[in-house]
């Protein structure tokens, strides 16, 4: 049987991140993914944050035009600026970035297998033995370590008795070239809860891509139907009438915040499945690259010492605390649906103190617990540059 020190299920930004990581560190990785090619089914909108792009190695032919404004719009399209001083979002052409991190685990020495479903897990003495389908073929590989990076309806979670989401937002999004640009590049956010029940909708445009969405609570919503009607109420903000529509985006978003049992001595979970995503603004690319950063550093410190206290510091109990003041808004967010309330609220920001609020809710840098970026566990990773 193939044997692997890590299979890692999943090549999205978690899994992607992980993996390069744990091969410069000289383990035997495998990467799996059900996709045929990283640029298929992409399901993300791709905005990284100011704090990501300063602390990880986003290749910049990967990444659209800085945005500095964001415009948000009350339910009665009451607008409100904020503008900060610094490149504070860009959005990345995503299947170019996952190809890019796909080719340094390549230059790492991870396999990797696409094309590929995990099936199922057996716990093993030393290890785990999971089965994977390819072509409807069927083949069980064993690994001492099985990391879940399969997204946040995970599979692994379960087959490894670790924490399921429970808490979903449902986000879908039309992405469109050939749209005018008028201004500065910017974000567009609006409270609606007709279109956008317990989140937000959107359009951000940085002069290159525009992504039009809606995001809100499943039950409370028909996400296609609610995009359509948004994309129509939009002629004074954005001029479609020249538009090419590339592609159509969406996916879940766990809201629930960090789970708490995400690692145990067969294997851990990292991204979505770990629930891995800001309650607040829904972004779960920060977390990914924060979170995958410290499964590399533990996962290599367990297999070289195989002494389980590593896994110690692999707690989602310990980065909820840190959390509590982001889920805590996001009850409120989910539970105000009346329009009149929402446009209380709009008015009540524009005073100065609910003003800056706005602000660091948009420009703020705390959106995952902080983890050391810049470390190399043992001889073996700094002997092949670290792990960044
Ligand atoms: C519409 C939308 C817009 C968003 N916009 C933003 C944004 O602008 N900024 C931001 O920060 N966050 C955003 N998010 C959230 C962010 O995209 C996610 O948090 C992040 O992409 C999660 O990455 P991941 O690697 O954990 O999971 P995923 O990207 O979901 O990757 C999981 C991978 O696992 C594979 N997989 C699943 N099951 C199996 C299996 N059984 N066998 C093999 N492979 C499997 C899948 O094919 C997939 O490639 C958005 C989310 C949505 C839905």
């Amino acid at each position: 049987m193939e044997h692997y020190d890590v299979i890692i299920i999943g090549a999205g930004l978690a899994g992607l991140h992980c993996a390069r990581l744990l091969g410069r560190c000289g383990l035997r990785v495998l990467l799996v993914d059900r996709k045929n090619s990283l640029d298929e089914s992409i399901h993300t909108t791709g905005i990284f944050v100011r704090r990501t792009l300063e602390d990880f190695d986003i290749p910049d032919d990967c990444l659209g035009p800085a945005v500095r404004h964001v415009t948000l719009y009350s339910p009665a399209r009451r607008p409100m600026e904020l503008a900060s001083p610094h490149d504070e979002f860009r959005i990345a052409k995503m299947g170019r970035l996952y190809t890019r991190y796909l080719d340094h685990c390549l230059r790492a020495g991870v396999t990797w297998l696409p094309g590929t479903r995990y099936a199922e897990h057996a716990h093993r003495k030393d290890g785990s033995a999971v089965r994977l389908e390819t072509n409807g073929t069927s083949r069980w590989l064993t690994t001492r370590y099985l990391i879940g990076a399969d997204g946040a309806n995970s599979r692994v979670a379960r087959d490894l008795g670790l924490e399921l989401n429970r808490e979903w937002i449902v986000g879908v999004e039309d992405v469109f070239t050939g749209v005018p640009l008028v201004g500065p590049p910017r974000l567009h956010c609006f409270l609606d809860p007709a279109i956008a029940p317990g989140y937000l909708a959107w359009v951000a445009h940085d002069g290159e891509d525009t992504h039009i969405g809606v995001g809100g609570y499943a039950a409370m919503f028909e996400p296609a139907q609610a995009l359509e009607k948004f994309e129509t109420s939009l002629p004074n903000i954005v001029d479609l009438r020249n538009a090419r529509h590339v592609e159509r985006r969406g996916g879940r978003i766990p809201v629930g915040g960090v789970l708490r049992n995400i690692a145990n001595t067969k294997g851990l979970l990292i991204g979505d499945a770990a629930g891995a995503v800001s309650p607040l603004t829904a972004g779960g690319l920060d977390p990914c690259m924060r979170l995958s950063t410290l499964a590399a550093k533990v996962i290599a410190e367990f297999l070289e010492t195989e002494n389980p206290e590593a896994l110690a510091v692999y707690s989602g109990e310990l980065f909820r605390a840190r959390f509590a003041s982001r889920l805590w808004m996001r009850r409120l967010v989910a539970t105000v649906r009346q329009p009149a309330l929402l446009e209380l609220a709009c008015a009540s920001l524009r005073l100065p103190i609910l003003n800056s609020f706005a602000w660091h809710v948009f420009f703020g840098r705390g959106s995952f617990p902080d983890v050391d970026v810049k470390f190399a566990p043992g001889p073996g990773c700094e002997a092949r540059g670290g792990l960044l």
